[in-house]
């Protein structure tokens, strides 16, 4: 029988584990040099001026919260298809959220459902949006962010399914997803599943100089050792005027949200790949997407926005289970017996005991419809060839097509 098929993993290769041998073997485990080197990477691989790199991809969205001040009395739209991560990186700031509808077909917000979020926002105006791009694509960010102006939200973007994913804006201009072209702030995610591994591992992107350093005050217990910055030069300088040696300032307290430099050799030797890696995703997508054309329309592949280049993190099966007579448990259940391991991205968000106790009224039936359908197929780089078509036999098989 072939190998067990999971959703999806990491590749690893030799040379990655020769940078990370060479990290250990290395005089910093914490932050080290490969810290900075890895930023500057992904800052080029990303297109953005700034990236902070972090703990992983939750830090990397609380991070950004506190950074544009989404505390107490403000409030945040987020699309009600996401991980938990996206929702509670506002609320543990103290922040409200307000949960967006999503097309029922692609799992994205639209510019309608940000709208419509807007609208139930109680006697408060909101301050931010977090947009995410689910399974890697983006939908419209021009139109997110012609609503978001006039509104005067700030725009972050939840990109921890999407790193290397491009798309031309309607100037035709190619822009890549961390450039911030429609935003403030990126945040990726690292985690082994996602497009590459560093483990736990996570970035922040933006353009903005004044961010960036707050980003990475932040990420070190708002804590600093450059003179330039210092407010108190009684405490910090000697009659030398020459700093203190053991001094450093704190001037608003942080976390310690901090990347270890083992992590980032890996990081570092897995972003050279991306480009291979989002390829093979690519084309494996195009695979899965000729093998499930037989299973229409009871089964079929997510909406696609156009002008958008997705490097896929996962390939979403839109399944009308109920049409067909059975149902989701029992059909994963099959496909395991068969070697292939499926998920479900996502529950709704909206619908967790934690927001459901803040607004029990709310239902969002583009997300709910979405819910009812998806299922999430193996999708990973090292995936044969043959590994679609086998998957969708399997799955034709358990759905009795
Ligand atoms: C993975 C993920 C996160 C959280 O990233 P971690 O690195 O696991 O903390 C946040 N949002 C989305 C959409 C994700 O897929």
């Amino acid at each position: 029988m072939s190998p067990f098929l999971p959703y999806g993993r990491q590749v690893i290769e030799d040379d990655d584990i020769a940078a990370v041998v060479d990290a250990l073997r290395g005089e910093y485990l914490t932050t080290g040099p490969r810290v900075a080197q890895f930023e500057r990477a992904l800052a080029e691989t990303t297109g953005a001026k700034h990236a902070v790199a972090c703990a992983n991809g939750t830090a990397a969205l609380h991070l950004a919260a506190r950074a544009l001040n989404l505390g107490p009395g403000t409030a945040t739209i987020v699309p009600a298809i996401t991980f938990l991560a996206t929702a509670n990186a506002v609320r543990l700031n103290g922040g409200d959220v307000i949960f967006a509808d999503v097309d029922p077909n692609s799992g994205l917000m639209r510019p309608q459902d940000l709208a419509e979020a807007l609208a139930r926002a109680p006697g408060e105006t909101a301050n931010a949006v977090f947009n995410v791009h689910l399974a890697g694509q983006c939908g419209d960010l021009a139109g997110i962010r012609a609503i978001a102006r006039d509104h005067h939200l700030r725009i972050v973007e939840d990109a921890c399914h999407a790193v290397g994913t491009t798309y031309t804006s309607h100037n035709t201009e190619l822009c890549r997803v961390g450039d911030n072209s429609f935003s403030d702030l990126t945040c990726f995610s690292f985690h082994p599943v996602k497009t590459i591994a560093m483990g736990e591992g996570g970035a922040v992107t933006t353009n903005d100089e004044t961010l960036a350093r707050i980003l990475a005050l932040d990420r070190s217990h708002g804590m600093t050792r450059d003179t330039a910055d210092f407010v108190q030069p009684d405490e910090a300088f000697g009659d030398d005027r020459e700093a203190y040696p053991w001094y450093y300032e704190m001037q608003t307290p942080g976390l310690n949200y901090r990347i270890p430099d083992i992590l980032c050799a890996l990081g570092l030797s897995q972003l050279k790949k991306l480009a291979r890696f989002a390829n093979r995703r690519r084309e494996l997508t195009a695979r899965y997407d000729r093998e499930l054309a037989r299973l229409s329309p009871h089964v079929t592949p997510l909406a696609r926005t156009p002008n958008v280049n997705a490097a896929w993190h996962l390939y979403v099966a839109l399944i009308d289970f109920r049409a067909l007579h059975t149902d989701r448990a029992s059909v994963m259940r099959k496909l395991a017996s068969q070697g292939i391991g499926t998920q479900v991205h996502y529950f709704p968000v909206y619908r967790q005991p934690y927001y459901r106790d803040i607004d029990p009224q709310l239902t969002l039936p583009g997300a709910d419809e979405y819910y009812r359908r998806t299922l999430s197929l193996p999708l990973f780089p090292s995936m044969s060839d043959e590994d679609p078509a086998r998957v969708i036999d399997a799955l034709a098989t358990a759905l009795k097509l």
